[in-house]
């Protein structure tokens, strides 16, 4: 993918974010895109800055501290995947964001490493909407009898939650698991008594249904960079 396919991909993108958004009665600058560079190197990174982009996300520890300071400074890098705790110490200074904050127990030695190495983490709460075994996340129930040891965790500053639609042969297939992570948010803020801003939610494949549940985040690679050799 040369530099031009990227930056045209991108406008692209940024177009259907727009267009969704508008047909969805909401404003387009709701919605943050996060440019998936999963795979791809420190140049394909550079075209996307340099056609506007500056939020990153990158799913794996080690690649990202070898990519990271091979790209240009001043960017936002989000972590997306699923976080090792034994990774927990070299991911919090890289990353603005984590998505995928998947369990009480990683949520606390995040709070613990955050304090140790002054730290104030801002994370997403990663919901298993689908149910499917293969998914991480909280399962719902335990989100809603664990909010409260989440909450009172003082270094971490909870913006809201992030979901993985199962793979679908139609975008439209992925819709429900979106609405489920939308009226969970809204349950959750009534039972808590908080406000979520973020709901990360919507891929290459789907992000134009999920923008119409409420996505205020999306995280889309393929459309921009192309196919991946790694799957994942
Ligand atoms: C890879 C990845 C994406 C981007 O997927 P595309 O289908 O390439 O847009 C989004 N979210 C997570 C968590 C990912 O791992």
């Amino acid at each position: 993918m040369n530099d031009s396919q990227i930056a045209e991909n991108l406008a692209a993108v940024r177009e259907q974010i727009a267009q969704a958004a508008r047909a969805a009665a909401r404003k387009p600058e709701e919605i943050e895109l996060v440019a998936v560079t999963k795979t791809h190197p420190p140049a394909a990174v550079r075209a996307a800055m340099e056609a506007g982009q500056r939020i990153f996300g990158e799913s794996r520890v080690q690649e990202a501290l070898a990519k990271i300071p091979l790209c240009p400074g001043g960017l936002k890098w989000h972590f997306i995947g699923h976080l090792q705790r034994n990774k927990v110490r070299k991911a919090l200074p890289m990353f603005d964001l984590f998505h995928g904050v998947d369990s009480l127990e990683l949520a606390e030695d995040m709070n613990r490493i955050a304090e140790e190495e002054g730290h104030r983490p801002r994370i997403l709460l990663e919901v298993n909407t689908s149910g499917e075994a293969s998914k991480f996340g909280f399962k719902p129930e335990a989100l809603f009898a664990q909010i409260e040891d989440l909450l009172a965790l003082p270094r971490l500053e909870i913006l809201g939650l992030m979901t993985m639609a199962p793979l679908t042969p139609k975008p439209e297939m992925a819709r429900p698991y979106f609405a489920k992570l939308r009226e969970l948010k809204e349950r959750l803020e009534k039972a808590a008594g908080i406000c979520l801003k973020e709901l990360s939610m919507g891929m290459s494949g789907d992000f134009l249904a999920a923008i119409q549940e409420g996505a205020t985040l999306v995280r889309i690679g393929t459309a921009i960079f192309g196919e991946r050799s790694r799957k994942e």
